[in-house]
């Protein structure tokens, strides 16, 4: 990994209550990201990937560990620092149907964090602001006064990534931002976010269920399982030569867009997902490893070791061995 570090995270958890006893949501997780940077953060649904890049802006308070975000500890700042920082941190969310208010005109959507953080007191420049960010992400100035209900699901993801960078933030996390589009937007969306990462120099953490979609967007990638990361490393390696067999698994599982190359024995996890509330004892992931040994279901594996440059791997039997 190399440059500056925008935000680290250290043995970051984050637990819930239930009526039978406790999620392990997100368990001792160490993570750093690099300013402008594509950061990819990819597992199976409920693997903690949403939790975690929640605790990252502090929209869910930890249970242990602590965020620093450009220089500054987020745990020891007042409610009021706090506020001033989160513009600096924004988040686009997976479902433009449901994240944009639909009794609000778009140009109001998109003006909203310029007016709760205050930034313009000018109504002709927040006008101009708004119409400037609806250039930016391709939606016609015309459409200033029309309602979410009026644009397709591509053009409403363009909308709440216009109103995040509104206040343009160092930080935007990403979370499963086209999955609910159809492929042919989607690449649309990506390719626009990568433009604006260029033009404004913004730092991402993309949160993706799909190793296929954020190939071609990641620096590096970081797989999680079970709320733990078993893999990180620059995106090149890990596709092309993952460490972790759940990384492996991953891959393998990633539908192959041309008929004629479709693999009909698509690999299949043995087992049950194991549930948070009752992780298993050793590595978390024995119980559907194919390489687990006996010393994997009773001791979980070394922290994070570094097999090749910025390449590290939480495994006894890493894949290279
Ligand atoms: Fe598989 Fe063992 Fe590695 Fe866990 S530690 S991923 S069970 S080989």
């Amino acid at each position: 990994m190399s440059g500056e570090v925008l935000l680290r995270a250290e043995r970051l958890s984050k637990e819930f209550p239930v009526s039978d006893g406790i999620v392990s949501a997100v368990s001792d997780v160490n993570l750093e990201i690099c300013r402008g940077e594509t950061l990819s953060l990819v597992g199976e649904s409920g693997c903690g990937k949403s939790t975690l890049g929640k605790l990252l802006l502090h929209l869910l308070t930890p249970t242990a560990g602590r965020v620093i975000f450009d220089g500054t500890d987020l745990s020891s700042i007042s409610p009021k620092q706090l506020r001033e920082i989160r513009q600096r941190m924004q988040i686009i969310y997976q479902d433009p149907f449901s994240s944009l208010d639909p009794r609000m005109k778009v140009g109001d959507i998109i003006a909203e964090p310029l007016k709760i953080h205050k930034i313009y007191s000018d109504k002709t420049q927040l006008r101009r602001r708004v119409e400037e960010l609806m250039d930016r992400v391709g939606i016609r100035r015309a459409y200033y006064s029309r309602y979410p209900h009026q644009f397709s699901g591509g053009q409403r993801q363009r909308i709440g990534i216009a109103r995040a960078l509104s206040v343009n933030p160092q930080l935007v996390v990403c979370d499963e931002p086209v999955s609910a589009l159809d492929v042919s937007i989607q690449a649309q969306i990506l390719n626009l976010l990568k433009d604006l990462q260029g033009e404004l120099g913004l730092t991402y953490l993309f949160v993706s269920h799909d190793l296929s979609v954020v190939r071609y967007i990641s620096d590096r990638v970081c797989v999680m399982f079970l709320g733990r990361i078993c893999e990180i490393g620059p995106a090149d390696r890990i596709y092309a030569e993952p460490l972790h067999p759940y990384t492996r698994f991953l891959l393998d599982s990633v539908p192959e867009p041309d008929p004629e190359q479709r693999k009909e024995d698509r690999p299949l996890l043995e087992g049950e997902m194991p549930s948070p509330m009752a992780p298993p004892k050793g590595c978390r992931f024995h119980t559907r490893c194919p390489r687990a040994q006996q010393v994997c279901m009773q001791d979980p594996p070394p922290d994070m070791v570094e097999m090749a440059p910025g390449h590290c791997c939480a495994c006894h039997f890493p894949l290279s061995e």
